[in-house]
């Protein structure tokens, strides 16, 4: 039986408002396609080396534990670089997607840096979270998601970068420009909680398919 290789990045620390629901999920169809799964924490004393995943990761957290990961994230530009870039899939939520791109400002003003893989950045607002029920359009592949957002941070994604989709409900991004989460390769990246694929199947199956998908094309 083949396996699939799931990294849990930096899972001790950034596991709020149930995201591991989505591991879980990856886990199930993962087994409904015939695969059996492992799943390995990649956190602060461990190294990260691209060609043993097959797909990563990476929840949401809070201003602290963001603080803590990015002192520690840096070592694995490199290789997350070329994950990325060799069309590894991954899934990250909110603070982990905050942590990918070149820096989050916390509530209190302090500019914590991203691993910088990709171009967005994440400012502040004052006093103020979005909070509560989304709903957005995904263009590229003609999908309604729902979630829950609850986020003090407000990201640009930049002109380089596709959101993952258009907000119909909510907040998105950063309030303005509709943008919801980022689109990169196979990097998904969003502020849903919820979590996201529990309450979006069809995403939760193409995130497993395209890791098997890649898996394949790399074996072939
Ligand atoms: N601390 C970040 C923010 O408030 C991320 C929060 C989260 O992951 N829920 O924007």
């Amino acid at each position: 039986m083949q396996t699939l290789r799931i990294c849990h990045l930096y899972g001790n620390l950034m596991n709020t408002y149930g995201d591991n629901g989505n591991l879980l999920m990856i886990q199930y169809y993962a087994r409904e396609k015939g695969y059996q799964v492992e799943t390995s924490l990649v956190s602060l004393e461990d190294d990260f080396i691209a060609d043993d995943y097959d797909i990563i990761f990476f929840g949401g957290g809070q201003d602290f534990e963001q603080k803590i990961i990015s002192e520690n994230i840096g070592r694995f530009k490199k290789e997350m670089t070329s994950y990325i870039e060799n069309d590894g899939v991954m899934l990250a939520i909110c603070g982990g997607f905050q942590l990918l791109g070149q820096y989050y400002v916390s509530s209190i003003g302090e500019k914590i840096i991203g691993l910088g893989v990709m171009p967005h950045y994440t400012e502040r607002q004052i006093d103020s979270r979005f909070i509560g029920d989304i709903e957005i359009f995904d263009e590229v592949n003609q999908q309604t998601y729902y979630g829950f957002e609850n986020h003090n941070g407000v990201t640009y994604l930049t002109d380089a970068l596709q959101p993952l989709g258009k907000v119909i409900k909510g907040n998105g991004n950063n309030g303005q420009d509709k943008t919801e989460g980022v689109h990169y390769r196979n990097v998904f990246g969003s502020y849903f909680h919820g979590p996201l694929l529990v309450r979006n199947e069809w995403l939760a199956r193409h995130l497993v398919d395209l890791a098997i998908q890649q898996k394949e094309n790399s074996a072939s």
